[in-house]
Formats: structure tokens, C-alpha cells, sequence
């Protein structure tokens, strides 16, 4: 059987180690998610209310302790996985505070005579398969507009996680949630498949990569269940030559190498105008250079190590491909050391369509900067990219922001802004990037009921 196992990045030291559940026991955890479901639905407003409520306060209490499982896991350093935890606090407290407003019945103007309403209901118990990136923020967005909604979740986990997944369900048990709403599941991909194939089971969620979600998205096919996928993105920030060259360098910065550069709308492509393009190269190069790898537990770092030895090995082959090809390394790179997880802040001019680097996702602290001559070309390059998640342009003219958001092909559009998080911004992609929506309402609704009631 396989193994969920806890591995200081750091350090590389292995400190846990969990095996998977049995058939028989993934059998029981779905018996009780359906029992739970029966009842969790009946539930009022108020009640779903008090417990999500209560999950966001805990997160709140707790934060160092609740904080510093990520850094032990995946190697976040400890102010951003304080921010995590904050962020995910107010996901609780968002739902908590909607769920009425969402649950409410929409009347419908008819042309015909009585009455129409549309009630939203939930639909049953859930799978989610979740990434190791953001353990707690990546399961919130899934499991509290759900357990408002009235739908049960059961939990695969990312197994190199294991303890911030176990940490959610004890979070959300001593919240006062009943037994079998959310259940942590160690489960291989074949027995989410099972899962997934499994009658009293309605639909599933996956972050992730391409490969997961269309593996899962496959079996979801096969057995007619809902399914929303959320995978990579190679978010665009296009630079115009009227930006603030400094508040948009900055932001790159951060947008490159927060959470180590492994967010799936993490800047990756610095698409920039000709008059602008050395000035802004400069100020990036600065501007990343002070994010050094450090040890991940001190307040003071910025950048840890990636989730993994392996990981940074994956990354390097990325940049490796393109410097063998011609790339200029304008900063950077590589790892700190032959077997480490440290990897450098990297920055690659020069980067051309035979080079991997140009499409695929660079998960990891490297971003990739891109010279443009008219707007024209600008959305041709944004959106010669499989992937279709997130995007950002900086100007100072709001006209040509807007007509530049209209022709992205992405999910999201930040203007003076890189890709943010928060409880009441709908989530999501489009291309390969996935489909359906996390957060706010519309996240609310993904696995709802819309139920028409039409009375004549
Ligand atoms: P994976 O997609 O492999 O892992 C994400 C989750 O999916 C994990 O819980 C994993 O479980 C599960 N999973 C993987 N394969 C299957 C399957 N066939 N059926 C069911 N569940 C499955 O991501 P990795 O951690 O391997 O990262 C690889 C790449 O994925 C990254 O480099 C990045 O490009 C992308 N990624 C994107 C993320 C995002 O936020 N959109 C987050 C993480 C990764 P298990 O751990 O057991 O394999």
C-alpha cells in the first residue's frame, strides 16, 4: 500500500509516515458521508452558520500553530503560511456570513400565470482531490461553500501533506461539525476513481495538474458526475510602456516568487513594451534578486525551499532545456546545492516557441520576460499559451486595460494588479486550465441543485 508521508523540504529529514486506507475502509468513510449528508442537509442557515463561523475563529486562534505545519511540510515560510491560514479564516467566515443570502429562493418573472422559484439544494456527498501548494487554502475553497451549501465532502489529500490534512478535519470537528461531513480519506487515484464510480457519490473537485484532472475528469465522464477542475496556468503580465515601471516590477516580483513561485497563477511570462523593456528587465532583476532562499521558519525569510528535492530537479530541467537552446539567464539560477530543494530566483530572456519553457508551466521561482512592440502582438504572445487561468496589465490608461482584458483568453483579469486570492472573487480558468469556478457564489453554486418550482 502506499504511503502519505511528511518530508521537511529543508531539510530532506522524513518525520511521518501514514498508510493508505483499505477498500473496506474507503467503503465505511462513504456510507458515512452519505449518513451525514441525509441529515447535514436538513440542517438550517444557522446552524451551518455557527460551525463555519467557528472553523474561521479557530483559524484565527491558532494561526503560528496551524501555520507552521505548512512550513513543515512544503517548506512555505512562516509569515506567508500565517497569511495562508488568515486567508482561509476568511473563506470560513465569508460562507458563514452568505449562507443564508445564498441559500435564498430566486423568484422567477414569468409570462404565465402562478408562481416560479428557483431553491438551491444540495446534491450529496463530494469527492475532492487536492495539491500540496496551499494544503489548508486549496480544501477551503472546496469544502466551506459546500458544507454551507449542505452537500458532505470526502478528502483525498496530497501525500506529501499528510498532517495539514489531517489538521483540516480536526479543525472542522472541534468547529462543531457532525460527524461525517468531511472526512480525510489516504486514498490511491485508483480508489478515488472508486470513489468518483461510486452511486451515493454526486461529484468531484481537483486542483491540480493537467494529468490529475484529466484523469479524474475521465472517470467523471464515465459515471455522468459533476466535475470542476481547477490545474496550471502561465498567467501573462503585460507591461505597457505607460506603466508605473517601478509599482509593476515590484509586483512582478512578488507575483513570480511568493509561496516559492509555486502558485498556478503565479506570474510566469513578463510579456513587456520595447520602450520600457530594459528599464523594467533592471528593476525585476533587482527587485527579484532579494528573495534569497532561506531557512523557512524565520519570520524574515521570503523564500524557502520548493515542496521538494524532486520538484527543484523538475524546475532546473525547464530552465536548463532553454539556456542549452540559446536563453539568456538575465538572473539566476539553479538550485543551492546538487540533491537541494533551495532553488534560486531565476529570470530567462530570449525564450523561444522550441523551448519548453514557453509552454509549459514553470512551477517554481523562474519567470520568463518577453519584449513587445504594439498591443496587437502583446495578446497574441498572452495568449499563444495552453493554458488560460490568470493574467495581469499594467498601464496608466484605463481604455486600453479594458480593451486588452476583453481579448485575453483567460478566467481572470487584473489591471495594475498581479493574480490575487480572496472569498468574494470568483476563481477559475478556461483551455487548459480547466473549467467551473471556486469562491463567492459562484463557487457556491458549482455543486448545487438549481431546482425549479413552478407552481400553476
Ligand atoms: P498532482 O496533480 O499530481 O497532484 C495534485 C493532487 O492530485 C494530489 O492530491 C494527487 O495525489 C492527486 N492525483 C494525482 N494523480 C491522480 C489521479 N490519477 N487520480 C486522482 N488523483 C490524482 O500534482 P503534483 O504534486 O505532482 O505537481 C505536478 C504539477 O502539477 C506541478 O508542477 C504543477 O504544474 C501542477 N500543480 C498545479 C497546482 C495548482 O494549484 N493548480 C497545484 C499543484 C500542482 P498524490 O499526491 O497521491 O499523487
Amino acid at each position: 500500500m502506499g504511503l502519505y508521508t511528511t518530508t521537511n523540504p529543508a531539510t530532506g529529514e522524513t518525520l511521518a509516515t501514514y498508510e493508505e486506507i483499505s477498500d473496506a475502509e474507503l467503503q465505511d468513510l462513504i456510507a458515512r458521508s452519505d449518513a451525514a449528508y441525509r441529515s447535514w442537509r436538513t440542517t438550517s442557515p444557522d446552524e451551518r452558520r455557527a460551525v463555519l463561523s467557528r472553523a474561521a475563529e479557530i483559524h484565527r486562534e491558532r494561526s503560528e500553530e496551524l501555520a507552521a505545519l505548512l512550513t513543515l511540510e512544503m517548506g512555505k515560510p512562516a509569515a506567508q503560511a500565517q497569511g495562508e491560514v488568515a486567508l482561509v479564516a476568511s473563506i470560513y467566515q465569508y460562507y458563514a456570513d452568505h449562507v443564508e443570502e445564498f441559500l435564498a429562493d430566486e423568484p422567477l418573472e414569468i409570462s404565465g400565470p402562478g408562481t416560479a422559484v428557483v431553491r438551491t439544494e444540495p446534491i450529496g456527498p463530494l469527492v475532492g482531490v487536492m495539491p500540496w501548494n496551499y494544503p489548508y487554502y486549496q480544501v477551503a475553497r472546496f469544502a466551506a461553500p459546500n458544507i454551507a451549501l449542505g452537500n458532505t465532502v470526502i478528502l483525498k489529500h496530497a501525500r506529501n501533506c499528510p498532517q495539514s490534512a489531517l489538521v483540516v478535519e480536526r479543525v472542522l470537528t472541534e468547529a462543531g461539525l457532525p460527524d461525517g461531513v468531511y472526512l480525510n480519506a489516504f486514498i490511491s487515484s485508483a480508489q478515488v476513481a472508486d470513489a468518483i464510480a461510486d452511486p451515493r457519490v454526486q461529484g468531484v473537485s481537483l486542483t491540480g495538474s493537467e494529468k490529475a484532472g484529466a484523469a479524474v475528469a475521465e472517470v467523471a465522464g464515465r459515471n455522468l458526475k459533476k466535475c470542476v477542475l481547477e490545474l496550471g496556468g502561465s498567467d501573462p503580465v503585460i507591461v505597457l510602456d505607460d506603466a508605473d515601471i517601478d509599482a509593476a516590477a515590484a509586483a512582478a516580483a512578488t507575483g513570480r516568487l511568493a509561496n516559492g513561485g509555486q502558485a498556478c497563477t503565479a506570474s510566469k511570462r513578463f510579456l513587456v513594451q520595447a520602450g520600457v523593456y530594459d528599464e523594467f528587465v533592471r528593476r525585476l532583476v533587482d527587485q527579484m534578486a532579494g528573495w534569497t532562499p532561506d531557512d523557512p521558519t524565520s519570520t524574515d525569510t521570503k523564500m524557502g525551499p520548493l515542496s521538494s528535492a524532486s520538484a527543484a530537479g523538475e524546475l532546473d530541467e525547464l530552465v536548463e532545456d532553454a539556456v542549452s537552446q540559446g536563453a539568456e539567464l538575465l538572473l539566476g539560477g539553479g538550485r543551492t546545492g546538487e540533491e537541494s530543494a533551495f532553488y534560486r530566483p531565476t529570470l530567462l530572456g530570449g525564450v523561444t516557441s522550441r523551448m519548453r519553457a514557453y509552454s509549459e508551466e514553470l512551477f517554481g521561482p523562474a519567470g520568463v520576460v518577453y519584449r513587445f512592440d504594439s498591443i496587437e502582438d502583446a495578446i497574441e504572445l498572452a495568449n499563444d499559451s495552453p493554458y488560460g487561468l490568470s493574467s495581469s496589465v499594467f498601464t496608466s490608461d484605463d481604455e486600453k486595460a479594458q480593451q486588452i482584458a476583453e481579448s485575453l483568453e483567460t478566467g481572470m483579469v487584473w489591471i495594475n494588479s498581479t493574480s490575487r486570492s480572496a472569498p468574494d472573487l470568483p476563481f477559475g480558468g478556461v483551455k487548459r486550465s480547466g473549467f467551473g469556478r471556486e469562491l463567492a457564489r459562484f463557487g457556491f453554486n458549482e455543486f448545487a441543485n438549481k431546482k425549479l418550482v413552478r407552481n400553476a
